[in-house]
C-alpha cells in the first residue's frame, strides 16, 4: 500500500491560547495513522508562525523540543494566512508526498484527517475538506459566504463550495501549485484550477476553540474582494456594460428634452439635471476605483516581491541534520 510521508501544515497567527490543545489532538491523530501502518514513521506536523505578536512562537518552540513528530517555521512578519500556507506548503513540500492544511483554532474537524490519507491512497491528488453544516457561524457569515461562492461561480470562477484552506495535496499538487507565480495567492480559486483528480470529505465545523478569529468583517470583505478580482475581468467588463446602457439611455432622454424644449414641455430641469449628475458621478467614481483595483493588482504582481520570509526553519535544519552521516 502506498505509504506516504505526510506533513500537516498549521498556519498560527496569534494562537498561544490554542496552540497547546490543537498540538496534543494533531499530534493523537498523527500517532495512530502511524501507527496503524497508514504514514510513513517521520510524517510531521509542522507550525508556521505568520508574524505572531503573542507567545505563539516562543510555545512552538517548546512544543518542538518535546516531540520529534513536531515542528515549527517562524516567518519574518505577518504575511497573512494564504501567503502563511503557501510558505508551510513550500517548506514541507521538498520533503512530503502530501500535505494536508488546517488551521489552529479546530473548528475543523481532525479525525476526518484519516479519511483524507485514505482518500489520497485511493488516488486522488486534492481531498477538499467541506463543511456539512454551518451552524456554529452566524447567521451573517453564512449567507454572505453563500452569497459570495454564488458570486464567484456566476463570474465563471470554479470554487468548491463550504470548503475553506482545510485540504489534502499530493506532491503533484503541490508541483503544479509552485508553477503558479501570483502574489495572489487564492488558494480556494487556484487549487481548482490545477484540473487534477480531487474529491471531497464532509465534516462538521465547530467553534472556535479559544482566542479571537483573525477575519473580522473587514477582512473578510476584502479577502472576498481579492478574490474576485485576482480570478476575474468581468467586474471590468459591467463597468462597460452599464457604460453602454448608460449611453443608450441617455440618447433617449436627450431626444426627449429636445422634444419637450420645442414643443412646450420645459420645467426647470433641476431634478433631472441633479439625478443624473450624482447617478453618473457616482458610477464613474465606482469605474474609476475598480480599474484602480486592477491597475494596483497589475503593479503588484510586476514588483515581484517574495509571498513570504522565513526567519527561522525548524523543519528543514531536522531533515539537514538527518542526513549528515
Ligand atoms: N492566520 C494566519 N495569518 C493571518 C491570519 C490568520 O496565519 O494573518 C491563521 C490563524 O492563526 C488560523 C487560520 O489562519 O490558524 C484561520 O484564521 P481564523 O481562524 O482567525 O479565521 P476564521 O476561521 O475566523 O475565518
Ligand atoms: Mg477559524
Amino acid at each position: 500500500m502506498n505509504k506516504p510521508l505526510l506533513t500537516i501544515a498549521v498556519p498560527c497567527c496569534n494562537e498561544e491560547e490554542v496552540l497547546q490543545e490543537t498540538s496534543n489532538q494533531l499530534l493523537r491523530v498523527l500517532t495512530s495513522l502511524i501507527k496503524d501502518n497508514l504514514i510513513q514513521p517521520d510524517s510531521k506536523i509542522l507550525f508556521i508562525d505568520d508574524g505572531s505578536r503573542d507567545h505563539t512562537w516562543a510555545l512552538i518552540e517548546a512544543l518542538v523540543k518535546k516531540s520529534t513528530y513536531l515542528t515549527g517555521l517562524k516567518l519574518t512578519r505577518n504575511f497573512g494566512h494564504q501567503n502563511a500556507l503557501l510558505a508551510g506548503l513550500q517548506v514541507a513540500g521538498k520533503h512530503s508526498d502530501c500535505i494536508i492544511t488546517i488551521d489552529a483554532d479546530l473548528q475543523d474537524d481532525i479525525q476526518v484527517i484519516r479519511t483524507f490519507v485514505e482518500r489520497y491512497q485511493e488516488g486522488y491528488d486534492i481531498v477538499y475538506g467541506v463543511r456539512r453544516s454551518r451552524q456554529t457561524d452566524s447567521f451573517f457569515k453564512r449567507n454572505t459566504a453563500q452569497g459570495f461562492y454564488r458570486f464567484m461561480t456566476k463570474l465563471g470562477i470554479k470554487m468548491v463550495y463550504n470548503h475553506a484552506d482545510f485540504r489534502l495535496l499530493s506532491k503533484k499538487a503541490l508541483k503544479e501549485l509552485s508553477r503558479y507565480g501570483e502574489q495572489n495567492m487564492f488558494l480556494r480559486g487556484i487549487i481548482p484550477l490545477l484540473g487534477l483528480t480531487s474529491t471531497e470529505v464532509q465534516y462538521d465545523r465547530k467553534e472556535r476553540m479559544a482566542g479571537e478569529t483573525k477575519y473580522p468583517l473587514k477582512k473578510m470583505l476584502s479577502f472576498a474582494f481579492n478574490g474576485i478580482t485576482s480570478f476575474s475581468i468581468v467586474p471590468i467588463r459591467l463597468i462597460m456594460t452599464v457604460g453602454i446602457m448608460a449611453f443608450f439611455l441617455s440618447s433617449l432622454f436627450g431626444v426627449y428634452a429636445l422634444f419637450a424644449k420645442f414643443f412646450g414641455h420645459t420645467d426647470s430641469g433641476w431634478t433631472s439635471i441633479m439625478i443624473s449628475l450624482w447617478f453618473l458621478g457616482g458610477l464613474l467614481l465606482i469605474s474609476v476605483g475598480l480599474i484602480g483595483e486592477y491597475i494596483g493588482k497589475i503593479y503588484e504582481e510586476t514588483k515581484h516581491r517574495p509571498r513570504f520570509s522565513v526567519e527561522n526553519d525548524l523543519f528543514s535544519s531536522a531533515f539537514k541534520e538527518r542526513k549528515v552521516p
